[in-house]
């Protein structure tokens, strides 16, 4: 047993914790959860815990279904919703084969790789997230038309709103699971919330985003409303994005940071920017990985279309934001396509790769758009260089496919599971003869 081991075993005597969930999530973004009690997790750290991945998407054929979860002591944490009595915990996993090797399908597995591969060349990456999602009052009723807790615009302060409480008790619970929350309010949409977590390290980060998802959901529940991160739930309303802050420290100094160069952004920082920019259409098929997800990149209301960077542009794919003199650590580059469905494991190794792509290959980065991008002709943008995002799942998918940097950064296993899962999507979904159809054809043809 190490150190971390032991004050987990410690701390569930002293508090009197009945279950130890222990949670990893499939490669869909998907949160799994198997109890264990506390007799077991002795052997849950030295041997992991057997399972058969078979029954969780992605994660293994039938032949080798044979799974372990092997919890991470660095995340134990109390779950504040079950109660102080006879409490329940919970710890992320990693996934390992019966011979004790990292499972390919573990998407937390391919987030560690790729940061290991960061770390050989002494750079750490840290991630904060912005994440938006709707509270309904109706439950997740498809043939139900969706009622938004409110009707409150951006930064509106609700009075007595729903939104306002529910945030104060969503914040409480993740501060209470030692997760910081750095800013909170009311989005554009109605009933639309965001949170902003502090910046962490990008492990960490989407651990707590696994988590973040989990906790608006049961404090939603609690207070008999409907939380949902679907990216494009109301056709006439903003979608829900979760822009992701990135930033490269190398020791304490943050390598995207120079002073008196321009934006006080660093050659790396422009490297990294250009190496997003040069794949961003081949990471689409995971940062937004849904049918629906292109309905939110497509619609409007400040989700971005088009592929470029801009200082402070908020129609701009990746943005610099602005910055604060004396704040050198807190440099860093805004990527907005991610939304608020995507796998986080998974979203962030993308970034990762292409942006150190962009760092190892010295990619030159383009001009900035200082325009609004959605306002130009597409004349004036292809005259700028400016293409658009992938239109569709099945467009983002057609790019994927060809992408070495992507294949290499999932690896085989994960990279020919999202193909065929995304292109069976597609292919579902190509099948429907929608409302939009049939509202607009059969009382003319
Ligand atoms: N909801 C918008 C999106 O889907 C973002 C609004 C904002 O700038 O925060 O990306
Ligand atoms: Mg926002
Ligand atoms: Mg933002």
């Amino acid at each position: 047993m190490d150190r971390q081991q032991d004050f987990v075993l410690r701390t569930v005597e002293e508090r009197d914790i009945r279950f130890i969930r222990l949670w990893f999530t499939d490669v869909a973004g998907i949160l799994k959860s198997v109890a264990i009690a506390p007799a077991e997790l002795e052997s849950a750290f030295t041997e992991g815990i057997g399972f058969d991945g078979s029954a969780i998407e992605g994660l293994t054929r039938v032949v080798e279904s044979d799974m372990l979860a092997k919890p991470d002591p660095s995340t134990f944490q109390v779950l504040p919703w079950r109660g102080e009595r006879h409490g329940t915990a919970r710890m992320f996993c990693d996934i390992q084969t019966p011979d004790g090797e990292p499972s390919a399908a573990d998407p937390r597995w391919v987030l560690k790789r790729t940061l290991a591969r960061a770390s050989d060349q002494g750079l750490m990456f840290y991630v904060h997230p912005e994440i938006e999602f709707y509270l309904f009052e109706n439950p997740a009723e498809p043939d139900l038309p969706l009622v938004p807790v409110d009707s409150g615009g951006y930064f509106d302060h609700v009075p007595r709103g729903t939104g306002h409480d529910f945030r104060r008790a969503a914040i409480s619970m993740l501060e209470s699971m030692g997760i910081s929350v750095e800013f909170s309010h009311h989005e554009a949409g109605p009933g639309q919330n965001e949170i902003d977590l502090r910046y962490a390290d990008a492990l960490t980060t989407a651990d707590n985003v696994m988590t973040f998802r989990t906790v608006v959901k049961e404090v939603a529940l609690e207070q008999g409303l409907y939380a949902s991160f679907m990216p494009k739930p109301m056709a006439s309303q903003p979608g829900s994005g979760m822009h992701s802050h990135l930033s490269l420290f190398e020791g304490d100094r943050n390598a995207f940071h120079e002073p008196g160069a321009a934006m006080e952004l660093s050659a790396t920082g422009r490297k990294f920017i250009a190496g997003l920019l040069h794949h961003a259409a081949e990471i689409t098929a995971i940062t937004n990985q849904y049918v629906n997800s292109y309905k939110r990149l497509w619609g409007g209301s400040e989700a971005p279309s088009y592929i470029c960077w801009g200082h402070n542009n908020r129609s701009a794919l990746v943005r610099v934001p602005l910055y604060k003199p004396g704040k050198g650590n807190s440099s860093r580059v805004e990527y907005r396509a991610v939304d608020s469905a995507a796998n986080p494991y998974l979203a962030f190794a993308v970034l990762l790769a292409a942006g150190m792509k962009g760092i190892e290959e010295g990619y030159e980065l383009p001009d900035g758009a200082e325009d609004d991008v959605w306002e130009l002709t597409d004349a004036e943008r292809r005259s700028l260089g400016i293409e658009p995002l992938p239109g569709s799942l099945e467009q983002a998918v057609q790019v994927m496919e060809r992408s070495e940097l992507v294949a290499e950064t999932l690896g085989e296993h994960v990279f020919d599971y999202v193909l065929r899962n995304k292109r069976e999507e597609w292919e579902a979904y190509r099948a429907q003869v929608t409302p939009f159809e049939l509202k607009r054809y059969l009382p003319v043809l």
